[in-house]
């Protein structure tokens, strides 16, 4: 069983990527434009595997198109990239919404009264095997220069982070120094972002990093792949505790 599905994913990856969909994502993408030759090919592999394993549907009226489908791939295959993957085995579909979308939420505020609110929600990552994002938040990630957000890396970082069986903003590790160095280096960076955001200050990190760990590790993620020279500069520890997690260096793109 393991062996054939490894076997119809080697097929996969070995197949063409037709020039019109590289001119999608170079029109499209600006970290793409920066990645290297040879991590594109496996990149392009990795996006014929989720294509053809992943399910994508439009709700509210919206046609999932080829380009959509691609840019999605593409995002979620950048986080695998050098590693041993099992291509975000929780996840089975991935919902398009045209906009962000009204979520209910329930919180009880410091006198233990149960508050309902509604938010606007550009995307979302459940552990029962969805995603959702909400396309004109992708189109206007896309769009912003410098960019400095991207609900697709945001979302499929929770999905790697409930890869380790719950979503606690601690992702599997495989090896031991990265086990060492992971909490120092994500729980001293959190804390700063904490502090900046009850301050009001500004941050390196989007101060919606501070909501909890989880929500800190999607957006560090983020901040990894859209502006790695900064948060090289800024959060060193960080940075490079997010280097040895991905096997990535993108400052050096
Ligand atoms: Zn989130």
């Amino acid at each position: 069983m393991f062996q054939s599905k490894e076997r119809r994913r080697e097929r996969l990856r070995e197949m063409v990527f037709p020039e019109t969909w590289k001119q999608l994502l170079r029109d499209r993408i600006p970290w793409y434009r920066r990645l290297p030759l040879g991590d594109r090919e496996e990149l392009h592999g990795h996006m014929h595997v989720l294509l053809a394993e992943k399910h994508f549907e439009g709700i509210g009226g919206i046609e999932v198109t080829e380009g959509m489908k691609l840019i999605i791939c593409a995002h979620a295959a950048l986080l695998l990239l050098h590693r041993e993957t099992d291509y975000f085995p929780k996840l089975i579909s991935i919902l398009i919404y045209p906009e962000a979308y009204a979520a209910k939420t329930l919180s009880r505020d410091e006198r233990g009264v149960l508050l309902e609110t509604i938010e606007a929600r550009a995307g979302e990552s459940w552990t029962s095997g969805t995603l959702i994002l909400a396309w004109g938040d992708v189109e206007r990630d896309l769009g912003s220069i410098p960019a400095t957000r991207s609900v697709i890396l945001h979302e499929f970082a929770h999905q790697l982070d409930a890869g380790s069986g719950v979503m606690n903003g601690a992702p599997i590790l495989s090896d031991r120094k990265l086990q060492h160095e992971w909490p120092d280096a994500l729980s001293e960076a959190y804390e700063r972002l904490l502090q900046a955001a009850r301050q009001h200050e500004p941050s390196l990190l989007r101060p919606y990093g501070a909501k909890n760990p989880p929500e800190f590790f999607a957006v560090a993620t983020e901040a990894f792949f859209l502006y790695p020279v900064q948060l090289k500069q800024g959060e060193a520890d960080l940075y490079s505790a997010l280097c040895h997690y991905f096997k990535q260096d993108p400052a050096s793109w």
